[in-house]
């Protein structure tokens, strides 16, 4: 079976967000990118399997400009295959992403797509779901255990309060939750190694897709600065500012 992960390239998760002046966007001058977290994941997940003699191949792909190539060079070097980039010059909104990658999943009939549930720069928590729809696949979205067996998935959801265990006729789509595996680190062989794997670029034009924007950002703003904290002497002090400033007790 063949595993499809779908891999976003996004602001590293250590470094400090700085909005642009005129609040357009997140300034991305100089700022440390990195594999979605979530998505590195789904890259583990899928080397799990491969590891597992449940997966043949693990091919994984992303759309962004030439940048996100060294983030498929990250996924080569933690142990996928081969890796295709969709040329284009902005990151796409979730659906445009989901589009292409229903095409890539025409032409490569993966047995399972792995995804992660969400991009932690644009929160959309849409994309694996879009193609779920688009492709006709069933999904398991939040996912923290994925089992194969036979032509079938067994997932583990995340959902509020507790777990949802499903079963999906495969080829399906599923998208990872924080629990479902603690990723691996890039070994130094392994990233030189990566850098002779395959990896094909395509536009959205070879895919028959074209790009329609359907959203449009109107602003950007930080989260309101914090006060700083007090230090108080004595435990009757702090019962003393809870009670008569905070007004919480
Ligand atoms: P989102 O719907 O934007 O929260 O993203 C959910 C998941 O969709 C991500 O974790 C990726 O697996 C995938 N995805 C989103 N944008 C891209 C992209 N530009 N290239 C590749 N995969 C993407």
């Amino acid at each position: 079976m063949k595993i499809l992960v779908s891999v976003k390239r996004v602001i590293d998760y250590n470094a400090k967000v700085r909005v642009k002046a005129d609040n357009s966007d997140v300034d991305l001058a100089n700022v440390k990118m990195a594999l979605n977290p979530f998505c590195e994941i789904a890259v583990e997940e899928a080397i799990r399997l491969k590891e597992a003699g449940v997966a043949s191949e693990v091919v994984v792909v992303s759309i962004g400009p030439k940048t996100v190539q060294e983030q498929l060079r990250t996924a080569l070097a933690l142990g996928a295959d081969r890796a295709i980039q969709i040329d284009t010059e902005q990151m796409p909104e979730p659906l445009n992403v989901a589009k292409l990658l229903a095409k890539v999943v025409e032409a490569e009939q993966p047995g399972l797509v792995i995804l992660g549930k969400q991009s932690i720069d644009s929160d959309n928590n849409q994309t694996g779901q879009m193609l779920a729809a688009l492709t006709g696949r069933p999904q398991g979205t939040f996912a923290s255990a994925v089992k194969v067996e036979g032509d079938k998935a067994v997932v583990t959801r995340e959902v509020d309060g507790g777990l949802r265990t499903v079963e999906l006729a495969l080829p399906a789509i599923v998208t990872t939750d924080l629990r479902l595996n603690e990723p691996r680190y890039a070994k130094l062989p392994d990233i030189m190694k990566a850098k002779k794997k395959p990896l094909e670029v395509k536009t959205p034009t070879d895919l028959g897709v074209e790009l329609k924007q359907h959203i449009e950002l109107l602003k950007v703003e930080a989260p309101a600065a914090r006060q700083a904290g007090i230090k108080v002497d004595s435990v009757d002090a702090l019962v003393d500012k809870l009670k008569n400033e905070a007004k919480v007790i």
